[in-house]
């Protein structure tokens, strides 16, 4: 046995020889005091019973079981502060509609030794109601959307075309808790969308203007006064255009065609005579789809003199008779639009070119 000389090393808890760690003790005392992980027993988390969102310190998120476990194994696993190199792994296992055993297997390096530990928490899930779902249990809302069309009724699919975007803009903004649909249904003429946020219904009317031209009207009503301030509600009217490049409109009496969108909205080229003159989406508020662009026939001509073309008439292929265009060239092809049983024959627009139709 060697003699104890001084400035020899040992254990300062039990005397042992080295190798000694940290504040001067051997490995089995070090690894009796320190813990890798500190883990609670039990760990409380909230999801709405209502929509399934969860609550995470104090917000409402949508996130995934996966996420759920991660996000409280984050909050509540504590590492001791020196520990270096550390890993985790996680195994769950699903004891009842409230309770998971989240089974940890942590590992890590303190004082150059090497921890590994098995722990196990008891996730335990309790019910709450979202500020959303309160919200809407209440038939809270701020705004009515109200789709509409000019020009031409619109059938159900395209206001079901229409409704969806909202599904869209709800999914690329923020998760507000706002953003809530409270009621919708089809209205006569169109589809009304009430919700719960006026924000959500400006950036929707925004996205449908820009998505499909019209434009929108706002307007405020106050319902009420809360803590001194006007309560009020926001109704916007959108109106889509009905109409595409070239279709034939009557407007303040007369046949024109639009010829190109404007900013806000679009240069009319008057059917009858060479006239153009631009649009706003109001101003064709009043005006009327008589004939769209995929309903126009395409003919040849069989005698023209200078002002009256015959045809081959394709819906009775009877010989028939029609003003030309201002602007016929002899022995061109007719484009024609048939309104209330007569023929008329429409003048050239850029956009004819690209139509594809078959000319008979
Ligand atoms: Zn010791
Ligand atoms: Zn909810």
């Amino acid at each position: 046995m060697a003699i104890e000389g001084l400035g020899r090393d040992f254990c300062l808890v039990c005397g042992a020889d080295p190798p000694l760690y940290g504040d001067r003790m051997c490995e089995p005392c070090v690894r009796k005091r320190i813990k890798l992980v500190q883990v609670p027993e039990n760990i409380p988390w909230v999801r709405c019973a209502r929509c399934g969102i969860v609550e995470i310190q104090g917000k409402w998120v949508h996130i995934s079981e996966e996420e759920i476990w991660d996000e409280l194994i984050q909050r509540h696993v504590q590492f001791h502060k020196n520990a270096e190199d550390v890993g985790l792994a996680l195994e769950t296992r699903t004891v009842s509609d409230r309770h998971t055993l989240l089974h940890l297997q942590v590992e890590g390096v303190i004082e150059d030794l090497l921890f590994q530990e098995e722990h196990t928490m008891r996730a335990r899930m309790a019910n709450g109601v979202c500020l959303t779902c309160t919200r809407r249990a209440g038939n809270y809302f701020e705004a009515t959307v109200q789709l509409r069309s000019t020009g031409r009724r619109l059938s159900e699919e395209e206001f079901t075309v229409l409704r969806q975007t909202l599904d869209k803009v709800i999914e690329d903004l923020s998760d507000d808790p706002m953003f809530f649909i409270t009621s919708e249904g089809p209205v006569t003429g169109g589809y009304d969308v009430v919700l719960g946020s006026k924000g959500l219904a400006r950036t929707w009317g925004r996205h449908l203007v820009s998505e499909y031209g019209g434009h929108v009207a706002e307007s405020n009503s106050t319902v009420g006064r809360k803590d001194g301030i006007d309560v009020t509600r926001l109704t916007l009217l959108y109106r889509k255009p009905g109409y595409d490049l070239g279709d034939v409109l009557r407007w303040r009496d007369k046949y024109w065609r639009p010829a190109t969108w404007t900013k806000d909205g679009a240069i009319m080229s008057r059917i009858d005579r060479q006239e153009r003159t631009g649009a706003t989406w109001r101003d064709l508020e009043s005006s009327n789809v008589v004939s769209q662009m995929k309903d126009h026939v395409v003919a040849d001509i069989i005698n023209e003199d200078s002002s009256v073309a015959e045809f081959l008439d394709p819906t009775s292929w009877n010989m028939a008779e029609v003003r030309v265009a201002w602007d016929h060239v002899p022995r061109q092809k007719l484009r024609l639009a048939r309104i209330d049983g007569d023929w008329l024959a429409l003048h050239k627009l850029g956009c004819d070119e690209e139509d594809g139709r078959k000319s008979i």
